[in-house]
C-alpha cells in the first residue's frame, strides 16, 4: 500500500523553527554518514542492516535520533536497490544469454544476493510445488550478476540525503492530542526531542480535515522538512490503492507544445503562461551569468545564481504537476498517449532547453508513472517525428502545412487548426504503432506511403497533384505522379 504525506499547518514560533532547522541540519549530515557506512556493508556483506551499531558515528544527535535516522536511510536505500532489481531484469531479459543462465541470474536477483552469494542452487517449481529444474549457482554467475547490477548503479546515482526531510518515529517525535479547554486554536502537540538532552520542544499543529477523512492507516510518523526559512510538518497515512477509478474518457493524447506547455487532442491548451515565465527566468539568469563572468566570478559558486536556478526548477516542477493533475481531473482517461522526448523551444537558451529535456522530462515521466501506479492508466509513448507537419484530418505531410508557430493549415484538405492541437491528434493516432525506435527518415517514408496508398487524395484532383509535386518529402513519388497526371489530363 502506498504511503502518502499530508501537510499540516503549525504555529511554531521563531525559536522553535530555528531549533528544528538545527536538528534537520545535523540529521542530514548524519544520514549521509550512515548511508556511506550502509553502502560499505552492502558491498562487503551483501546487504544493508538497519540495526547496525552506529554509536561510533560522530553526531550531535542522540543515539535514539541516530537510530531513527538509520531506519530512514536503510528504507531509502532498499527502495533504491529494488528499482535497480527491476533494471536488472530488463537487462537480462533483453540479453543474448542462454535460458539457464538467465534463470540463475533471475534467482540471484530476486533475493538481492548479488554480493552475499547466499544461494547455492536455483530451483524452479511448478504451481503444485513440484521441482522442474534445479541448477547449481556458481561463482561466475555471481560475478556476472554483480557486473550487471553495477551497471545499473552507474546509470542511477546513489540516493543523496543532503536535502531529505526527517521521518521521525515515536522515539523522538511523540504526537499528543491537545488537552480539552487549553490553547483552543490548535489540535495537536508534537513533542520533539532536540539536540539538548531532556529539553524537548512542543510544536502546535492544526487538524487537517482532508487527512482525517482520508481512508487509510495513520502511521506513527511525523515528517518534518524546511522550506524558505520555515518548517513543514506532515503526518503520514498508508492509503489503499485507488481501485475504484472509473475512466470517463477512453484515450487522450498530449503534445508538449511550444506556445502552451500541453496541448490535448480535444483542443484544450494548458500552461499558456509557461514559456513566458521561463523566458523571464532565462533572461535574468543569462544576464546574471554574463555579469558575473565579466567580473571573473564563476556563477555556479554564487548564492544568487544557485537560488535563481532552484526557483526555476521548482517552478517547472510545480507547473508540470499542477497541469497534468488538471488534465487528469478533466478527462479521467483510460489511456494517455504522449510523445517520447521533444522538449525544445528555440526562443530559450541552450542551457534552459537542456534543463527542460532532462529535468522537465523527468518530472513528466514521474507524474505519468504515478498515474499509472495509482489509477492503472495506460501510458503510451510515441515517436513525435513529423507530428507537427502532418495533417491530422487527411494525413498529408508537408513542411508548408505549418503556417506559423501556432497556425496549421493543410495545403490539401484545407483544415485549419491550432498547430499544437493538430500535433497532439497525430500523437494519438500513433498509439497503435508508436514507431519508437525508428529514425525520422523512416517515419517520414511511412507517412508518405500511407498517404499515397489512399489515392482518393490526389489522383482525381489536379490542384492536389501540383501541391505534392512541390513537396520535397514526396520526391521519390514525383515521377509516377507526373505520369498519372498526364494520363488523366
Ligand atoms: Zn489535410
Amino acid at each position: 500500500m502506498p504511503i502518502r504525506a499530508y501537510k499540516h499547518k503549525h504555529n511554531a514560533n521563531k525559536n522553535k523553527v530555528e531549533t528544528v532547522r538545527r536538528i534537520l541540519k545535523d540529521y542530514r549530515k548524519t544520514a549521509e554518514k550512515i548511508s556511506k557506512l550502509q553502502w560499505y556493508l552492502f558491498f562487503k556483506e551483501g546487504s544493508f542492516n538497519k540495526n547496525y551499531k552506529i554509536n561510533h558515528i560522530p553526531s550531535k544527535l542522540s543515539e535514539r535520533y541516530k537510530q531513527t535516522c538509520q531506519y530512514q536511510v536503510v528504507s531509502v536505500l532498499n527502495s533504491y536497490t529494488s528499482n535497480r532489481q527491476k533494471d536488472f531484469i530488463k537487462t537480462v531479459y533483453r540479453s543474448s544469454l542462454d535460458e539457464d543462465t538467465k534463470f540463475i541470474l533471475f534467482v540471484i536477483n530476486k533475493s538481492k544476493a548479488w554480493f552475499n552469494e547466499k544461494l547455492t542452487t536455483a530451483v524452479l517449481k511448478d504451481d503444485k510445488g513440484k521441482v522442474i529444474k534445479e541448477l547449481p549457482i556458481e561463482k561466475h554467475h555471481y560475478k556476472l550478476s554483480r557486473k550487471i547490477i553495477k551497471q545499473t548503479f552507474k546509470k542511477n546515482r546513489f540516493p543523496s540525503f543532503k536535502h531529505i526531510s526527517m521521518q521521525l518515529d515515536q522515539k523522538v517525535a511523540k504526537v499528543e492530542k491537545r488537552k480539552e479547554d487549553k490553547a483552543k486554536e490548535f489540535d495537536w502537540w508534537i513533542k520533539l526531542s532536540t539536540l539538548e538532552k531532556g529539553k524537548p520542544i512542543y510544536l502546535p499543529v492544526y487538524k487537517n480535515s482532508y487527512f482525517e477523512g482520508k481512508e487509510g492507516i495513520h502511521l506513527n510518523f511525523v515528517q518534518i522538512n524546511e522550506k524558505e526559512g520555515n518548517i513543514e510538518i506532515a503526518f503520514l497515512k498508508e492509503v489503499p490503492k485507488e481501485t475504484s477509478y472509473l475512466p470517463k474518457t477512453n484515450k487522450i493524447s498530449i503534445d508538449i507544445g511550444l506556445k502552451a506547455l500541453f496541448a490535448v487532442n480535444t483542443g484544450d491548451l494548458y500552461g499558456k503562461q509557461f514559456y513566458k515565465q521561463l523566458k523571464y527566468y532565462d533572461k535574468i539568469i543569462t544576464k546574471l551569468q554574463a555579469d558575473l563572468q565579466r567580473q571573473g566570478i564563476n556563477p555556479k559558486g554564487t548564492k544568487r545564481y544557485k537560488e535563481l536556478n532552484r526557483k526555476l526548477k521548482e517552478y517547472i516542477k510545480n507547473e508540470i504537476n499542477r497541469l497534468l493533475n488538471r488534465i487528469f481531473k478533466t478527462y479521467q482517461p483510460k489511456e494517455i498517449v504522449i510523445e517520447d522526448i521533444n522538449f525544445q523551444n528555440s526562443d530559450l537558451s541552450p542551457q534552459l532547453n537542456r534543463l527542460l529535456n532532462r529535468f522537465g522530462m523527468k518530472i513528466i515521466k514521474q507524474k505519468l508513472a504515478d498515474f499509472e501506479e495509482r489509477y492503472g492508466i495506460k501510458i503510451i509513448k510515441v515517436n513525435p517525428a513529423y507530428t507537427s507537419q502532418t495533417c491530422s484530418n487527411c494525413g498529408y505531410v508537408d513542411k508548408r502545412n505549418r503556417k506559423s508557430q501556432e497556425k496549421f493549415e493543410c495545403l490539401i484538405c484545407g483544415k485549419k487548426i491550432n498547430a499544437d492541437v493538430n500535433a497532439s491528434r497525430n500523437i494519438g493516432v500513433r498509439s497503435s504503432n508508436p514507431m519508437k525506435s525508428q529514425s525520422r527518415r523512416s517515419v517520414l517514408r511511412m507517412l508518405v506511403r500511407a498517404y499515397l496508398r489512399d489515392d482518393k487524395h490526389y489522383a482525381c484532383n489536379s490542384r492536389a497533384r501540383e501541391v505534392i509535386l512541390g513537396n520535397r518529402y514526396f520526391i521519390c513519388f514525383h515521377e509516377p505522379l507526373k505520369i498519372t497526371s498526364k494520363e488523366k489530363s
